[in-house]
């Protein structure tokens, strides 16, 4: 069973990932729009209750609400 990612994971800092795409620290990530989502990436592979893999963070969920610097 895969366990959601928690934003303190190592590579989640890495990546900047957050839960909450509006917490994004816009100073650290100027590229960051309102709008972007892990639901909207590209390699987000949607899954139920707003969760869903990412190829990023193997083994992990991430949320459907979630951000990280790798967004496309
Ligand atoms: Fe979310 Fe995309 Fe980053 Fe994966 S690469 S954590 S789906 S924004």
């Amino acid at each position: 069973e895969r366990t959601l990612l928690r934003e303190d994971d190592p590579k989640a800092l890495e990546f900047g990932y957050v839960a909450e795409t509006a917490r994004v620290d816009q100073a650290k990530y100027p590229e960051h729009q309102p709008d972007q989502q892990c639901s909207k990436c590209q390699i987000y592979e949607d899954g139920p209750d707003g969760k869903g893999g990412c190829p990023l963070f193997p083994g992990k969920l991430v949320l459907a609400g979630g951000w990280c610097s790798a967004f496309s």
